[in-house]
């Protein structure tokens, strides 16, 4: 057991004031935001992080944990409950890949406690992350190169790669996220500001063990996604190897404006396979003015992993992802949809 500073502030701006007041003190101090706790708490018993001070944000939720809609975005407090979001009306008549995401995702248990900000920041499953025993992560340990790259890498990315790191993103909400076209709200000691969804991640080019644009002591508040009528045809399909429980090996989260048979427009974003969360858009280019055939869908699949780099054992990813691909696409335009 390693001492750790513990404090719960009753509100947001109470926690960026401890933020802010923590920070002064030590700028290099390691610094952890406490919510569900389904990720931080194993991290911890695991002895991959080690934080010297935690902010529990539990007390936020009254203020943060809200899902609501005003006819031009649905508003979701980062606070919200993956399991009540799931089971949110709104979202699975409006946003069904949004419920779906959430409702396949861990186990019914975790999805109890687990909330939505802390579930986009999920860290990697890699089992060499997860291992202080091993030397060579450079994601836990920045510059001791990557044990993945030569050794057990099944589970890993072949899209949005580097050679300092080849980790799978292992969420699923966030590829609903990205796919809608979602944005979110960050409080922290210097204000709040608005980002799109899709520049949270970094990619894990020379700094693997920076995986956000967030700045030290930010808290992530609000997911804001724009409300189009068309978003009700859309779904996520998750591949793993059980069927509940586990992560995903392949998945794709697709919504489609769709008149008569042909694509107006068209939202693909994978998960299972990449680095983060990761936008198609060469293939919805390719579908947008398309008959949405199985044709013109693999078409858009092969696109999708055009950039693919395949390691020792994950080159099945490629084909796995792209029958992913199809299989939601030709799901989704067949979706009977209420008047
Ligand atoms: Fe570490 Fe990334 Fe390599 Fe896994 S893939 S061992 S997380 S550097």
């Amino acid at each position: 057991m390693r001492p750790f500073g513990y404090s719960r502030p009753s509100s947001v701006s109470n926690a960026i004031l401890e933020v802010r007041e923590f920070l002064a003190a030590d700028p290099q101090s390691s610094l952890s935001f406490l919510a569900g706790g389904t990720t931080l708490l194993d991290l911890m018993k695991l002895d991959v992080v080690r934080p010297e001070r935690i902010i529990d944000l539990n007390a936020l939720r009254d203020e943060l944990g809200y899902t609501r809609s005003d006819g031009s975005a649905l508003r979701l407090g980062a606070f919200a409950r993956m399991a009540d979001v799931a089971a949110d009306a709104e979202v699975i008549a409006n946003y069904p890949v949004i419920a779906q995401s959430l409702s396949l995702a861990a186990s019914a248990q975790l999805r109890n406690m687990a909330s939505l900000g802390g579930n986009v920041l999920q860290r990697t499953r890699c089992p060499y992350f997860r291992d202080p025993s091993w030397s060579a992560c450079n994601k836990r340990v920045p510059g001791s190169r990557c044990a993945a790259v030569q050794g057990a890498n099944r589970a890993h990315a072949v899209l949005g790669t580097s050679d300092h790191c080849i980790a799978t993103y292992p969420g699923d909400f966030a590829q609903a996220l990205v796919a809608l076209d979602a944005s979110i709200v960050i409080a922290g000691p210097r204000g709040n500001r608005t980002i799109p969804f899709d520049s949270l991640h970094r990619r894990p080019d020379g700094n693997p063990h920076l995986e956000t644009s967030l700045q030290p002591g930010e808290i992530i508040a609000e997911f804001i996604v724009p409300a189009r009528s068309w978003m009700r045809r859309s779904l996520y399909l998750k591949i793993r190897d059980r069927q509940s429980y586990e992560f995903a090996v392949a998945a794709a989260a697709v919504a489609l404006d769709l008149d008569g048979g042909m694509v107006r427009d068209a939202r693909i974003a994978l998960g299972g396979v990449a680095a983060v969360p990761w936008r198609a858009r060469e293939a919805e280019d390719a579908l947008r003015g398309q008959p949405l055939t199985e044709a013109v869908a693999r078409t858009a699949a092969r696109l999708a992993f055009a950039e693919a780099r395949p390691q020792s054992h994950n080159a099945y990813k490629i084909e796995l992802g792209q029958s992913t691909v199809v299989r939601a696409l030709l799901q989704a335009s067949s979706m009977e949809l209420r008047p």
